[in-house]
C-alpha cells in the first residue's frame, strides 16, 4: 500500500466486523465514492440495501425518465417493490407486515429509491407510507383485516389527507368538518396536494369534530367509493411529474362511526406523531438525491475538459465537490444518529425537525452546484441534475416546511 503522504487518495484500512478482517475501503474504480462508515450497519441492513440497489438499477432507473415524461408509473411497480417488504416495517405479520421495525432499513429504502433520480417515482409509490402507521395503530380490526394487507403488498393504495386549500402548515386550524349523525359521521370540506390521491383506494383524513384549535380534530378512514367523495388531479407541477396529487372533495360524505380512528378529538397528536417518520423518510430521500448530485458532478467534471484540462483539476470545481461531499456526509451522520435514537424507542422531534430543514438546505446547495458544474448541459431535460433541481422545493415545503421545522425545533428546545 502506498503511504498517505505519497498517495493523496490513501485511506487507512477499516475493520470489517462481519469477517473480522481489515480491508481497504478505497475503490480505485470509483474515486469520488462516499466513504462514510455507518457504525450501526449490520449484515441484514447491508443485504436489504443491496437488494434495493439491484431493484432500483434494473426495475426503475432505465424507465424512470420515460415514466416521468408520461406522468405515470405502472401499477405493477407498487406490487413488485411491495414484495420486498418495504411497507411492512412496524406492521404485524397478520396484516402482511414484517412483524418488526428498523429505522435504518426504512431510511435505506427511501435513500436508495431516491437514487433513481426521478422523485416522482418514490412519491407515487409512497403516498401510502404516511397513512400506514395511523391505520395500523388506530383503525378498528375490521378495517385492518380488509385493507391493510392489500396496502402493504402494493395491491391497493392509501393516502393521508391533512392539507386543505386554506392551508397546510397550520394543522390545528383545519376546517373540514365531521358531524356525528347516529351511527355515522358526515364529512364536508376538501383536501388538496394529496399524494397518491388519484389512485388511492383508502384515505386517512383529518377533520374537525370539536371546538376550534388542535383539541377538536379527529382522524377518519374513508373508502374511495364512499358516496359524497370525489377527486380531481393536480396538474402542471414543477416536479414529481409521474406521481399523482389530488384535490379531494367531501360533500355530505357519510362514513360509519366505526371509521373514526382513535379517540374523538384526539387526531392532532396522532397527526404530529405520524409526521416524525414521514420526515425521517424525506431526509433519507434527500440524502439519496444529494448523492446523485455529487456522483453525477464528479463523473462530469472528470470527463469534461475546459482550458486544457479536466474540470476536476480546477480548484474552484474541486471546492464545489468538497462542499457537496461534506454536506452529504453531515446529513448521513445526522440521519444515522436519528435512526439509532428511533430504534431505541426515542422520538427525537427537535433533531428530526432540525435535520429536515438542514437537509433541504443542503440539497438545495448540492443541486445548485451540480447544475453549475454541468453548465448548459444541466439545463436540458433528461439530465438527472436538472430534474433534482426542480424537485428541491417540494422537499423544502412538503411534510413540514423549513419555516415550520425551525419553529417546532426551537419550541422542542424549550424556548
Ligand atoms: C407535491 C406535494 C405533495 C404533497 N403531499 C401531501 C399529502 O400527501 N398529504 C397532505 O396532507 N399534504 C401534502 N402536501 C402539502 C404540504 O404538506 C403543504 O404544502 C405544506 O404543509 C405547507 O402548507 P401550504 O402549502 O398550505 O403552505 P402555507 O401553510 O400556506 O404556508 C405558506 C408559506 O408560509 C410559510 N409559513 C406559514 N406559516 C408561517 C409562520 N407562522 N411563520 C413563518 N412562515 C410561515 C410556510 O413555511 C410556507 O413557506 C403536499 C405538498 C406538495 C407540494
Amino acid at each position: 500500500m502506498i503511504p498517505y503522504f505519497v498517495d493523496p487518495c490513501y485511506r487507512p484500512p477499516h475493520f470489517d466486523p462481519f469477517n473480522g478482517k481489515f480491508y481497504d475501503v478505497r475503490d480505485a474504480t470509483n474515486p469520488g465514492q462516499n466513504l462514510m462508515i455507518n457504525p450501526f450497519e449490520t449484515e441484514e441492513r447491508a443485504a436489504f440495501r443491496s437488494t434495493l440497489q439491484s431493484f432500483v438499477e434494473s426495475e426503475i432507473k432505465p424507465f424512470a425518465d420515460g415514466w416521468d415524461e408520461a406522468a405515470a408509473i405502472p401499477w405493477e411497480l407498487h406490487q413488485k417493490i411491495g414484495a420486498l417488504g418495504v411497507w411492512g416495517f412496524g406492521i404485524d405479520e397478520r396484516y402482511g407486515g414484517l412483524g418488526f421495525d428498523d429505522c435504518f432499513m426504512r431510511a435505506a429504502y427511501n435513500e436508495e429509491l431516491a437514487k433513481c433520480g426521478a422523485n416522482g417515482v418514490p412519491a407515487a409509490l409512497n403516498g401510502r407510507m404516511i397513512s400506514l402507521e395511523p391505520i395500523q395503530r388506530l383503525a378498528n380490526e375490521d378495517i385492518k383485516d380488509r385493507a391493510l394487507a392489500d396496502i402493504v403488498a402494493g395491491r391497493k393504495g392509501s393516502s393521508l389527507g391533512i392539507t386543505e386549500p386554506g392551508g397546510g402548515s397550520d394543522v390545528a386550524n383545519l376546517t373540514t368538518k365531521a358531524v356525528k349523525d347516529g351511527n355515522h359521521y358526515v364529512i364536508d370540506g376538501s383536501k388538496t396536494f394529496i399524494t397518491g390521491g388519484m389512485n388511492a383506494d383508502y384515505f386517512v383524513i383529518g377533520a374537525r369534530t370539536g371546538d376550534a384549535g388542535w383539541g377538536g380534530i379527529s382522524l377518519f378512514f374513508v373508502d374511495a367509493d364512499t358516496e359524497g367523495f370525489s377527486r380531481t388531479p393536480l396538474d402542471r407541477k414543477m416536479g414529481w411529474w409521474c406521481s399523482d396529487q389530488a384535490t379531494l372533495y367531501f360533500e355530505d360524505c357519510r362514513v360509519p362511526a366505526t371509521n373514526l380512528m382513535g379517540e374523538e378529538n384526539g387526531g392532532f397528536l396522532a397527526i404530529m406523531e405520524n409526521f416524525n417518520l414521514e420526515r425521517v423518510a424525506l431526509i433519507a430521500g434527500m440524502l439519496g438525491m444529494m448523492k446523485v448530485c455529487l456522483e453525477e458532478s464528479i463523473a462530469w467534471a472528470q470527463e469534461r475538459e475546459t482550458f486544457g484540462k479536466p474540470m476536476i483539476k480546477h480548484q474552484v470545481i474541486r471546492h464545489k465537490i468538497a462542499d457537496m461531499s461534506a454536506k452529504t456526509d453531515a446529513v448521513e451522520a445526522l440521519l444515522n444518529h436519528i435512526c439509532w435514537a428511533v430504534n431505541n424507542g426515542d422520538i427525537p422531534v427537535a433533531e428530526i425537525c432540525k435535520a429536515k430543514f438542514f437537509t433541504s438546505k443542503a440539497l438545495e446547495f448540492c443541486a445548485s452546484e451540480a447544475m453549475q458544474i454541468f453548465g448548459g448541459a444541466g439545463y436540458l431535460r433528461g439530465n438527472l441534475v436538472e430534474r433534482i433541481y426542480r424537485e428541491v422545493k417540494v422537499m423544502a415545503i412538503g411534510g413540514g416546511s423549513e419555516e415550520i421545522m425551525r419553529d417546532l425545533a426551537v419550541r422542542q428546545m424549550g424556548l
